[in-house]
């Protein structure tokens, strides 16, 4: 990845939920984007937010080439309802020698095949929202985000037992095993947290430790 350019243009293969969603916020970021769709009703939808739309069936390599496929360094792939017409164009992309292909998948076989087939980001976007939704429900957590290896960063209030004391005193990371990463004060912006930060009841934390660890730490309760 640290080969492209950081603002390199993006390639956006499908305007579904997912692809809409990834270009529009490329878009905002001020990225270039060329979405590309067969549904021409979706094309002219969103080619008022997204710099470029172009109506093209990506299955065919040829349509993929006479629109400049091949001059972009990445690519999504955000076909899902069609696994058939995903693998295609991977594979097509793949051909084209797009070094950065980030492929959407439905399922876990569906995964395997398109990295198989050569994409170098395999997303799984309903499996991550549920995982994530199984933490958040309890209603300690406002946020979680996991790592490959475990570790998570999750933005939640204070369990009451670490309120009204400073990190040092509270010993949250030799009682509780997690680290105080920030704190946000309502009102105020988030700071980094040091020994000395009190956290007050209304705070919100944000937080790093193993899963298993904040969920232990969440559920000291308010
Ligand atoms: P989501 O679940 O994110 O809404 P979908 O898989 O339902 O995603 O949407 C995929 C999008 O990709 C649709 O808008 C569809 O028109 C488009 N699409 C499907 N096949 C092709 C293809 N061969 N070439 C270009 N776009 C395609």
């Amino acid at each position: 990845v640290d080969r492209i350019k950081h603002n390199a243009p993006v390639l956006v293969i499908g305007l579904g939920r997912f692809g809409a969603a990834c270009a529009g916020e490329l878009d905002r970021l001020d990225r270039e984007v060329l979405a590309i769709d067969d549904n021409a009703d979706l094309v002219q939808k969103w080619s008022e937010r997204v710099t470029h739309t172009v109506q093209a069936d990506a299955r065919n390599i040829e349509a993929l080439k006479q629109i400049g496929a091949t001059d972009f360094s990445i690519a999504v792939v955000a076909v899902g309802s069609s696994i058939e017409a995903s693998v295609l164009i991977t594979a097509n992309l793949v051909d084209l020698k797009i070094p950065q292909i980030w492929a959407k998948a439905v399922s876990q076989s569906h995964g395997k095949i398109l990295a198989r087939v050569g994409a170098n980001h395999v997303i799984y976007p309903e499996a991550e929202a549920g995982e994530r939704v199984a933490h958040l429900v309890s209603g300690r957590m406002l946020d979680f985000i996991q790592f490959d290896d475990d570790f998570a960063l999750v933005k939640m209030y204070p369990p009451k037992p670490i309120r009204g004391l400073n990190l040092t005193e509270s010993g949250v990371r030799t009682k509780h095993n997690v680290t105080v990463v920030g704190v946000k004060s309502p009102g105020k912006p988030f700071t980094y947290a040091t020994a000395d930060t009190v956290v007050s009841n209304h705070d919100l934390i944000i937080v790093s430790g193993t899963s298993a660890d904040i969920e232990r730490f969440a559920a000291l309760g308010n």
